[in-house]
């Protein structure tokens, strides 16, 4: 008996299954699906058995046999085992990325196996019962006797006994040093009066304290930010300004809520009618995709969670992804307080072994409802009804390394193995989704209506040329500025929110709004800070930063971008009393920090939640009534032919988070295009025109939906070396493809040199290129065989979600 094992070594060459000869004990026992460890050259890796079979091509003398068996019950699925061949041909992936990326990391950890007496009134073998030694768990060997693993895996068939993997991790609970900051005003007050002069450190420290009253913040947060010593915070907190806690971190996220049981809501016409069509053809068993587009706040999770519901009654399964696991907490806890228990939450914020845990939970089918972010797309169910994608045009459902695979595809694959629907839903159908439902390929279900038919909120759009030309160079307007001011005095919240996305900027004229553009591609130049110059990502057109503005001729043009910080300054600056809290790549690096910063607001810690993107989706709190973005005209520039998409999509969410309750929103849009429709729409929450109006640019300009396009980067240490590389990938392309397909490039990427490496790309845009798959994977083999000796390093991504 022979088994072909896929090995843990990632390189071309290997990139194949290996027949190894399987040991007579292991014979009644291996399956394909398990993990073993194969001696391979001169040491053993780890290797996932993919095939079992009685014989081989190998000669006798170099047959090498299977070292361990690392599973009794198989760890991949048959459903695993034929997804992983699909992936490897639709994101160019090695076999053993394909496998990995379906498992949690602990399976690939230091681990033991426990095995365990669950019915106690069986009589078990003496074989069995010298193993056990009148314990109840045992470490299991797998160097056991043929006979005795034999037996033992029928005992765990008849739930005599039971198997656990036991990570070994030496992970005492860690606790952080929390800061409590008193929460009486007058308090600090005082003490701030009774610190003398000469300790202004001290006096700093309390001054800034009186603005954050109430509040708690992690201590080293606190040294970094107030660029003060542990002296100085010592001396204060024993003045009484602010107290230390020791808090846990990595605790389960839900242990110390409590989870009211919420009963489902009677739906809205729209919402009954989505809803029977999906049960409709769930009850069919049909592998359908629908688009669910609903205006933010229609009730769509609503729709979700009974059609769940209707997929529990037959004992089935569903997996709901989201975005972003921590930056939906409300949006997750909506389903646990739907099914209780029966919820598996895949939360980045779990340990290794917490994480596997969960994930033995939905192999076993204790949990019937997974939520979680892209990976649990790949949640082992077994028998699934439905499989539901939140804010399907969100970017994350993309993974941006290898295997570089879209969630919603692998949604729509595991669908028709399942025979089961699929629900995409949005109030920002990607276009491509939507081109899709249009066609007919998915099935378009709309909610028009909010369910208590509270209105959209108002929204008005600032041109910041005018505030320029009145004297006003502040980055915020004199309306936004005003309400701010409304708000605090009414201590009502809100969100303020910086368009902010990827180092790329552009050049912007600030009297007149021009940005400069590509006079071949319609898409803005990106400035290089390095050369002082702009390039077309697209074409490869570039020149000089222009020192005066082409159409108006003034010479307010330059570079545009903004950080959270300096904003922060100016908020504190204009507004001294408003408690802030920012929310940025800087104040969530630690685990479990988004959820702690919601957690503030919700609580009415701060009157303002400063942030990027990472605000946009999923807040859900009744006390924000204004929403304020400080400059449209970031994502609009983008380098990206999504650029105008990516730019309405975040401005109709972050306009959804006003206004969800009783009070009233508004929304307070800056910027420097107030004309352009991506604006314009978005004003008015109008998406159909606005994909009318998008669908006619790429038509014009052959941009997907019309075409498709892959990415092709190539790095190198020598820009020499990167450059030829490059060339020769775009002349290997235009030799391979067909003459309707379009070669774009080599051009320099928009970041041109990370850690050292210089980077190049190419663009290939294509309607019909049916063999690109093998066509790359050919060029792949080149690449894998020769050039990747020589320093270059390669990545393909087909259907990119940004091409920066
Ligand atoms: P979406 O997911 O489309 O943003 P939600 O499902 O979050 O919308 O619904 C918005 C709000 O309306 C939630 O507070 C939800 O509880 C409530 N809601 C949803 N459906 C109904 C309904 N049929 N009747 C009353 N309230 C509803
Ligand atoms: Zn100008
Ligand atoms: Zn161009």
């Amino acid at each position: 008996m022979f088994a072909e094992v896929i090995v843990d070594v990632a390189a071309y060459p290997i990139d194949r299954p290996f027949d190894y000869a399987v040991p007579e004990k292991f014979q009644t026992i291996i399956e394909s699906g398990s993990r073993v460890k194969v001696p391979f050259g001169n040491r053993h890796v780890l290797g996932f058995v993919t095939a079992i079979k009685s014989e081989t091509d190998v000669p006798v003398e170099k047959q090498k046999p299977i070292g361990e068996l690392l599973d009794i019950e198989p760890v991949l699925t048959q459903e695993m085992l034929e997804m992983t061949k699909w992936l490897r041909r639709h994101t160019l992936c090695y076999e053993i990325d394909a496998l990995q990326v379906m498992l949690p990391s602990a399976l690939r950890a230091k681990y033991e196996k426990i095995l365990e007496i669950v019915d106690h009134n069986f009589e078990l073998p003496q074989s069995i019962q010298a193993m056990f030694q009148q314990k109840d768990r045992v470490e299991l060997k797998v160097d056991e006797s043929k006979e005795l693993l034999t037996t033992i895996k029928k005992l765990i068939k008849e739930n005599i006994l039971a198997l656990e993997t036991v990570v070994k991790q030496k992970t005492a609970v860690k606790k952080v040093r929390m800061i409590l900051i008193e929460s009486d005003v007058k308090i600090l007050q005082e003490i701030h009066l009774n610190i003398s002069n000469k300790a202004k450190k001290q006096k700093d420290v309390v001054k800034w304290m009186m603005d954050y009253a109430g509040t708690r913040i992690v201590s080293t947060d606190l040294l970094k930010r107030l660029n003060t010593s542990n002296a100085v915070l010592q001396a204060v907190m024993e003045k009484g300004a602010a107290t230390l806690e020791l808090e846990e971190i990595y605790r389960d996220p839900y242990a110390d809520r409590t989870i009211n049981v919420s009963a489902k809501h009677s739906l809205t016409n729209e919402q009954h009618l989505a809803l029977s069509e999906i049960i409709f053809s769930y009850d069919k068993h049909e592998a359908k995709t629908f688009l669910l587009h609903g205006i933010t706040g229609s009730g769509k999770t609503e729709v979700y969670l009974q059609a769940i519901e209707r997929a529990l009654q037959d004992q089935k399964e569903a997996i709901v992804l989201v975005p972003e696991i921590s930056l939906t907490p409300q949006m997750t806890n909506r389903f646990k307080e739907r099914f209780g228990s029966l919820v598996a939450v895949l939360h980045s914020g779990l340990s290794t072994g917490e994480k596997y845990d969960e994930w033995r939970k939905i192999k076993r089918g204790e949990v019937k409802v997974v939520v979680g972010a892209r990976s649990a797309v790949f949640a082992p169910f077994q028998n699934i009804g439905l499989i539901i994608l939140d804010e399907e045009h969100e970017g994350t459902y993309k993974q941006d390394d290898s295997p570089r695979y879209h969630a919603r595809d692998v949604a729509i694959w595991r669908s028709e193995y399942h025979h089961c629907p699929v629900i995409l839903g949005s109030a920002t159908p990607s276009l491509e989704s939507y081109a899709r439902a249009k066609k007919g390929n998915y099935s378009l279900l709309t909610l028009t209506k909010r369910p208590r038919d509270q209105a959209l909120p108002e929204v008005s759009v600032i041109d910041m040329r005018e505030q320029l030309k009145n004297g006003n160079r502040s980055m915020f307007s004199l309306e936004l500025a005003e309400s701010i001011r409304r708000r605090l005095d009414k201590q009502e919240q809100m969100v303020l929110f910086l368009n902010r996305r990827g180092h790329s900027s552009f050049v912007l004229c600030r009297d007149c709004g021009t940005v400069v553009e590509c006079p071949n591609c319609d898409i803005s130049m990106t400035y290089h800070r390095h050369q002082e110059r702009i390039k077309c990502h697209y074409c490869g057109e570039e020149s000089q930063v222009p020192n005066i503005c082409p159409e108006c001729k003034s010479d307010h043009i330059r570079f545009f971008g903004t950080g959270t910080q300096k904003v922060e300054e100016e908020i504190a600056r204009l507004f001294p009393t408003a408690r802030v809290l920012r929310m940025d790549v800087d104040t969530t690096r630690k685990k479990g920090s988004h959820e702690h910063i919601l957690k503030l607001f919700g609580d009415g810690k701060a009157d303002i939640l400063l942030g990027t993107q990472m605000i946009a989706k999923g807040l859900d709190f009744p006390n924000i009534t204004l929403v304020g973005v400080l400059s449209a005209d970031t994502t609009l520039h983008l380098a990206d032919f999504r650029a105008a998409e990516k730019t309405f999509q975040l401005l109709t969410q972050v306009s959804g988070r006003a206004g969800r309750h009783d009070k009233e929103g508004e929304v307070i849009v800056q910027t420097y295009t107030p004309e352009h429709y991506a604006i314009q729409f978005a004003k008015h929450h109008d998406f159909v025109p606005f994909y009318n109006q998008e669908m006619v640019n790429r038509k014009q300009f052959a941009y997907p939906p019309y075409t498709f396009v892959a990415f092709i980067q190539i790095t190198h240490e020598d820009v020499l070396m990167t450059a030829e590389y490059a060339h020769k990938t775009a002349n290997w392309l235009r030799e391979n493809l067909s003459n309707s397909t379009e070669i774009i490039g080599p051009t320099a990427s928009s970041i041109s040199r990370v850690q050292n490496r210089y980077r190049y790309q190419c663009l290939i845009k294509y309607k019909k290129e049916p063999t690109l798959p093998e066509v790359l994977q050919q060029l792949t083999r080149i690449y894998r065989t020769d050039w990747m000796k020589k320093g270059i390093l390669m990545s393909i991504d087909l259907n990119p979600s940004s091409i920066m």
